[in-house]
């Protein structure tokens, strides 16, 4: 599925070429590679190895399950078969070897069960190398996780905030029928939001997101349902949509074992008349038309998507609701409207999205230290063209800046 190289010899191996990325299968790998010309080597032996982690062993709830590896050796006429293939567990885990000499595809494999800590495991044949590193391993920012057929896609970030998009994806796959009942249309170009708001923030605050995005078609999958509606009883669609949540489960973990607190943010696009940011917080338009009042006396906080940022604010709940430090006060002052807000504190009669699965299931709702917010985009002007996905992306990585300096420094001063 995916590749790295490691070029022989290996006694001229370059420390400071090592690579991470991550394999479906939910395993990363650390690929160290070197410098060697390779011109005199004979045709037989290797050049290049790749290491390819099975399709549907990934870990559900942060439980690891056993991953099947293949490495690939090839040379300049193609693969090597008959090489001796040495496989060594790093730490913990357990390796059962299937197969430890090529076969005439030039493939030897292995099952390899991740223990608690950050394992890995080596492969060596014909002076080639490639360590294949566990999930679970931190300081690895910006490596990317990719799901089965490339369904569904998670870069690991460095800061408390996840960010995902659902509903942008482009690939229609024919392994996967048309869904038959709910939304198919697609949020166009929220793929590409999603993608230029990790690049703004990181211009502007040194770090990235935890950020996932699914690429398939709404029409093939809904991550933003529950799984009856999202994946129609199609089995590759069922796993793509476990793979997405998964994998936003584990940047939650991540976040708050690294940081305490976290922010998610889930990214659409609205086709509504009214051009604003509807900003949804498990909160309906009738909900919002309350008083403050009435906002701050009642249970509304619990039944919202940022129960637990609201609880530990300190300010009553419409204060980090719609005042002027709330996220859409952070919008409208960064020039883009947005309900509901201090400007726009709720959306009147018109038509509103308050937020839906991802932000029910990855919010706070239920408790926990990851708050969420779903924001949906109008289309001109923000998601149209790739300058106005980069002015809307600098806005969003402004506000959310100053949203974590506003309510989240306090709690636990470590961003
Ligand atoms: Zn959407």
């Amino acid at each position: 599925m995916s590749a790295h190289l490691a070029q022989r010899p290996p006694e001229r191996l370059a420390p400071d070429r090592r690579v991470g990325v991550c394999l479906a299968g939910a395993l990363m790998v650390a690929v160290t590679a070197c410098g060697g010309d390779g011109q005199t080597e004979p045709v037989t032996r290797a050049t290049e190895v790749e290491v390819l982690a099975g399709a549907g062993q990934i870990g559900l709830h942060g439980v690891p399950l056993p991953d099947s590896l293949v490495a690939v050796f090839r040379g300049s006429d193609g693969p090597v078969a008959g090489l001796s293939v040495t496989w060594t567990v790093l730490g913990g885990g357990s390796l059962d070897v299937a197969r430890s000499r090529t076969d005439a595809r030039g493939r030897a494999a292995a099952l390899f069960t991740p223990g608690r800590g950050p394992d890995s495991v080596r492969v060596e044949g014909d002076g080639l190398e490639v360590i294949v590193r566990a999930r679970g391993d931190s300081a690895d920012a910006g490596t990317v996780h990719i799901g089965r057929n490339a369904y569904v896609d998670y870069e690991a970030g460095d800061l408390p905030i996840i960010v995902s998009a659902g509903h942008g994806g482009r690939l229609e796959p024919g392994e996967i029928p048309d869904r038959t009942f709910g939304v198919v249309g697609s949020d166009r170009n929220t793929d590409q939001v999603a993608e230029a708001l990790a690049d703004a923030i990181e211009a502007r605050m040194g770090g990235r997101p935890h950020l996932v995005i699914s690429r398939l078609h709404r029409r093939k999958l809904d991550p933003n349902r529950e799984i009856v509606e999202a994946a129609q009883g199609n089995p590759r669609a069922k796993h793509a949509w476990l793979e997405y949540h998964t994998l936003l489960e584990h940047a939650s973990e991540r976040v708050a074992a690294r940081h305490g607190r976290g922010l998610y943010l889930d990214l659409h696009g609205h086709g509504h008349p009214i051009q604003r940011l509807e900003l949804g917080y498990l909160l309906s338009a009738t909900d919002l038309a309350r008083t403050d009042a009435e906002l701050d006396g009642g249970s509304w906080a619990a039944s919202s998507s940022i129960r637990t940022l609201a609880a530990e604010a300190g300010v009553p709940f419409s204060v980090v609701l719609r005042g002027p430090e709330s996220f859409g006060g952070l919008m409208e002052d960064a020039g883009y409207a947005a309900t509901p807000s201090d400007i726009q504190p709720d959306p009147g009669p018109n038509p509103f999205f308050s937020g839906g699965y991802n932000t029910r299931r990855h919010g706070s709702l239920s408790g926990g230290p990851i708050s969420g917010i779903q924001i949906e985009a109008q289309y001109t002007g923000l998601r149209d063209t790739s300058a106005s996905r980069a002015a809307y992306a600098a806005a969003l990585a402004a506000s959310i800046e100053a949203y974590l300096d506003r309510w989240y420094a306090e709690l636990d001063g470590n961003r």
